[in-house]
């Protein structure tokens, strides 16, 4: 299980031979395996290439690229919740579900 810290420059600090890619990579990596490699939104679980880092708060709104603001998501999902807000798009696509809390807890 790869540590989940709060920004790829937190890899680089703690493994000072890595390259910054490499950071990026595993910085990646170990939010989706902190959700044990399935999509928050749909639930389903997918393999680690298949998934994609969905913005919680979009850029497009000021959504920072840091850990609490990342969760994995597959592409359908991504796609779909575009700059929705994440808990409204969630609630009419899927409507409540036990998945908002950890979404909730990841991001606070
Ligand atoms: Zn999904």
């Amino acid at each position: 299980m790869t540590p989940l810290l709060p920004s790829p420059d937190h890899y680089l600090q703690n493994l000072i031979t890595m390259t910054s890619p490499e950071a990026k990579r595993l910085w990646r990596k170990a939010i989706k395996e902190h959700f044990n490699c399935q999509c928050v939104y749909c639930g389903e679980h997918y393999e680690l290439h298949e998934l994609t880092l969905d913005h919680v708060i979009p850029r497009f709104y000021g959504g920072e690229t840091t850990t609490r603001n990342l969760v994995p998501s597959c592409r359908k999902c991504n796609q779909n919740k575009g700059t929705n807000n994440w808990l409204t798009w969630m609630r009419q696509t899927f409507g409540h579900t036990p998945r908002e809390k950890l979404i909730l807890s990841h991001i606070k």
